[in-house]
C-alpha cells in the first residue's frame, strides 16, 4: 500500500516517505530544452538559423516525451504489480493553480496517472483517485487543522494547532492514503447496498 504524490524533481513520495526521483536522462534533456528553446528566440525571424533551431527543438520535445513515457510505463508497471491498491493525488494544472495560485507544469502528472490507470486494470490492482481540490498539502495528518498560510515553497512546517511537525510531501501522501482509503470503504458501502438490494 502506498500512495504518490507528484513534485518536480521528486516524481513520487509514498506515504513510508519513499521517494521516485525523476530520472537523469529526462532531467538532462529537458535542460537541453530550454538552452534550445532560449537559442531559438534569440534567432532572426524569417532566418535559416530560425528553422535550424525550430527543428532541433521539435526533435527535443519529442526525445522529452519518449524517455518521459518509457519511464512511466516503468514505474506504473512497478506500482501496479506490487501494490494492491494505490492511492493517488488526481493533479491537474488547473487544480495545481487552485493550490498555490501559480501555474505548475504537471500535464506530465496527468498522464502518468491515465498510465497507471492502464497498468492498474490490467494487473488487478485497485487505484483510487483521491480529488484534486483535496487539501492534501495543507492538511495535518495528526488533528485535521488545514494550514491556509503554507506556501509551496514550505517543505517543513508545523502545526499551529497541535505543533506537529510535517514533512509537506510525507505528510500530503499520508492524507492521501487516509482519504483513498475512506473513498474505497464508501465504493465497498454502496457497492454491498446494491447487492442487498439485487437479492
Ligand atoms: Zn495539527
Amino acid at each position: 500500500m502506498a500512495n504518490i504524490k507528484t513534485m518536480l524533481t521528486t516524481f513520487l513520495v509514498g506515504n513510508d516517505g519513499t521517494a521516485i526521483q525523476s530520472p537523469q536522462p529526462l532531467l538532462m534533456v529537458l535542460k537541453t530544452l530550454r538552452k534550445a528553446s532560449r537559442r531559438l528566440s534569440r534567432k532572426k525571424k524569417g532566418s535559416n538559423g530560425r528553422k535550424k533551431a525550430r527543428l532541433a527543438l521539435a526533435r527535443l520535445h519529442r526525445r522529452v516525451a519518449n524517455i518521459r513515457r518509457d519511464w512511466q510505463f516503468k514505474i506504473a508497471l512497478e506500482l501496479a504489480r506490487t501494490l494492491d491498491v494505490t492511492c493517488i493525488e488526481d493533479l491537474s494544472l488547473a487544480g495545481m493553480k487552485a493550490l498555490w495560485g501559480r501555474k505548475v507544469s504537471d500535464l506530465a502528472w496527468s498522464n502518468f496517472v491515465k498510465i497507471l490507470a492502464w497498468q492498474c486494470k490490467k494487473h488487478g490492482s485497485t487505484l483510487v483517485k483521491v480529488d484534486r481540490f483535496f487539501p492534501s498539502y495543507k492538511l495535518c495528518s495528526q488533528c485535521g487543522h488545514v494550514n491556509e498560510q503554507l506556501e509551496l515553497k514550505d517543505r517543513q512546517w508545523v502545526c499551529l494547532s497541535c505543533g506537529a511537525r510535517h514533512d509537506r510531501d510525507k505528510t500530503a501522501a499520508v492524507n492521501i492514503k487516509r482519504e483513498g482509503l475512506r473513498l474505497l470503504a464508501l465504493e465497498h458501502e454502496a457497492g454491498c447496498r446494491l447487492m442487498e438490494k439485487a437479492a
